[in-house]
Order: C-alpha cells, then structure tokens, then sequence
C-alpha cells in the first residue's frame, strides 16, 4: 500500500513524484546520461527559434488572445489540412493550450462528470490518471495490443475514449484496421475521442492517421497536438486542440480557468515552424530514425531484447531474458551500474 501523502487531497493521493522526475533527479545527481526524460538533445531549427526572440524584442509579451493568436491558429489549420486532410476553421475550431498535457487536462475537465469513465490503453503516459483524477472521473484500461479488449471495457459510463497513437512509451502506431474499429466502437456507444498526437511526425515505419479521419469521428473528437516534439522545443509549452466548435467551446471554458493564455512570444514562432517545407520534417523524421537504429541495433549487439519502437523518442528492452523481474529496482540501479538512466514500464 503506497503511503499516504500529507496535505494531498484524496483525488490526488498516489499521484506524486512522476517516474520521470525521480530518474531525471537521478540523472542531475550521479551524472548519468539521461535517456529516460522525452526530450531531445539538438535545437529546433533556427528559423523557430529566431522567431521567438524577434517576438519577444518586438514585444510580444503580453497576455495574448484566449484562442491563441491567429496567425498560429492558421497555421495549425493549415498543417491538419496539409498533412492529414482535416479542415478546420481557425475562428472557431482550433484553441493554442499550455502543451498537449493542459489540451488533455482541458478535454477531459470540461467534458466529463464525476464518476464518468475514460478509456484508454496502458501502459498510459503519466498525465492520463492524473488528468482523469482531478475531474472526478475514472481510467479504465486496456491493453495497447488488445483493441479488442476496449469493446469489452465499455459501460455506460463510458464518456470518452482517450487515445495516444504514435504510442508512449511502446513506440506502437495504430493500424488503420485498428483505428476504424476503434471509430466504430465510439460511433456505436455514442463516446467523445481526445487523440493525444504529440508524436504525429515522429513515425518511422508506417504511418500516422488520426482518428478523425475515419467516418463518423471528426464530429466527436477533439485532436491534440504539441510543438514540443515536432520542433524539439520541449520546454515550450504550446500545444492544441482542434474539434468542432461545440466541443471546443466546452474545452477552451476549461482551459480558460486553468491558465487563461500562455506562451504569446512562442505563439508566433511555431506559427513559423509549422509552414516549414516538407524538407524539414523528413529530415527530423529520418535523422530520428537513424538514432533509433542506432540504440537499437546497439541494445541488440549487447545482447538484449529490443521492441524496436515504430515511431516516438522510445525504445524498450525487454529485462526477463537477463532474469531480471523489477524494472524500477534495475532502472535505480542503472546509472551506478553504466551510467545511463532509463524509465521502467509495464
Ligand atoms: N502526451 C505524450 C504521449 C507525451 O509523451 C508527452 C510528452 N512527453 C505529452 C503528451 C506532453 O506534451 P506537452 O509537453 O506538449 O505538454
């Protein structure tokens, strides 16, 4: 039983330090390489970030418009236009969130009720039960290669499916076979979607198609996005919704309350990044690929049992072939042992 955490309400009792603070302090502390944290260790390209600086010397530095500024919001209609031939309309459709991670709290906080469920796959990335905890709500699971098994998790209260494809941290992209059952499993029981995209350039075999794409479901999803990955601009914070005017009025009211606007002199600069030429994200694409193969390839010379990840910054290395059974209590051990920190899972 987890110990019980002071002055921590109840909703957020076993919501404490995040697996990836606690490695990434290990790393700061033994001076590990840390390859557990989802950041890169380039820049983003020069034009992006020039662009923040110019906002921020022309005095982009005030609260900006609710929705986010315009020019961003075209972009963003643009690029779901450009990549995934999704439409859009920047006056209504689309809200600039603190990161995908205040998109998803937003979603889930305007949309469902207490005691309403969320159903997602697992292993999950760390804000989903957090998220569903502070609204009341409640995560049902299942596992990521059982799509089947998310029919069965259905209930009546069953409120939205919350979906993460490219996957963290397996690296799975869902097959369109996958993501039609999928649709079809939301049209049929009447549910929302929150697709959680971050990933969405960073496919290496196969490819990315978001769920509102498939018939039935551009109604009833909400598309989340970041420049944090895209544009190697983690510490950013921009991130966005996209979803018909409904459903993003309900989000932007909690957004509205939880940080109001965010970011204005970074606004400006992903609207630049997002316009770049296709050069620019085939290049991330594949320079990305070229250093999974490399880990991976290496993971395996040295013996071990790689999933090799399809897309995302991860790759996991299956531990039961060495006899080792505890993933957290390897992953503490690890930078004494090599000086690398990686993050356990599953
Ligand atoms: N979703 C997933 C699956 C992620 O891996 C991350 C970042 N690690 C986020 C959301 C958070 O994105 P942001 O930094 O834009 O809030």
């Amino acid at each position: 039983m987890a110990r019980r955490a002071p002055y921590l309400s109840s909703r957020l009792q076993g919501l404490g330090t995040s697996i990836f603070a606690e490695m990434s302090a290990l790393a700061e502390r033994t001076g590990a390489i840390n390859l557990g944290q989802g950041f890169p260790d380039t820049d983003g390209p020069a034009e992006v970030l020039e662009a923040a600086i110019a906002a921020i010397r022309s005095g982009q530095n005030q609260y900006p418009p609710g929705l986010g500024i315009l020019p961003l919001r075209e972009a963003i209609a643009a690029h779901q236009q450009r990549f995934w031939g999704l439409t859009y309309d920047p006056a209504t459709e689309i809200l600039v969130t603190a990161g995908a991670t205040e998109a998803i709290a937003a979603s889930i906080l305007a949309l469902c009720d207490t005691g309403d469920e969320v159903l997602t796959f697992e292993p999950t990335f760390d804000s989903y039960p957090a998220a569903a905890a502070l609204a009341g709500a409640r995560l049902r699971v299942v596992p990521v290669d059982d799509v089947a098994a998310a029919a069965a998790a259905v209930t009546p209260r069953t409120r939205l499916l919350l979906l993460n494809s490219p996957h963290n941290p397996t690296g799975k992209v869902f097959s369109r076979d996958e993501l039609a059952a999928l649709a079809e499993l939301c049209v049929e029981h009447d549910l929302l979607a929150v697709t959680d995209e971050v990933y969405e350039h960073l496919v290496y075999d196969g490819a990315h198609l978001p769920l509102a794409t498939f018939p039935g479901m551009r109604e009833r999803t909400v598309t989340v996005s970041s420049a944090g990955k895209t544009f190697s601009v983690t510490g950013w914070k921009i991130g966005w919704a996209c979803a018909p005017a409904p459903l993003l009025e309900a989000v932007r009211t909690a957004k509205q309350h939880l940080t109001y606007v965010n970011g204005a002199p970074f606004q400006p600069a992903v609207a630049v990044g997002l316009a770049l030429g296709d050069d620019y994200f085939d290049g991330l694409r594949d320079s990305l690929r070229a250093k999974r193969d490399l880990l991976c390839n290496g993971l395996e010379a040295a013996g071990l049992t790689v999933l090799r990840p399809a897309a995302t910054y991860f790759a996991t290395v299956d531990l039961r072939p060495l006899g080792e059974d505890d993933g957290l209590a390897f992953c503490r051990a690890l930078p004494e042992r090599c000086g690398v920190v990686a993050i356990p899972s599953g």
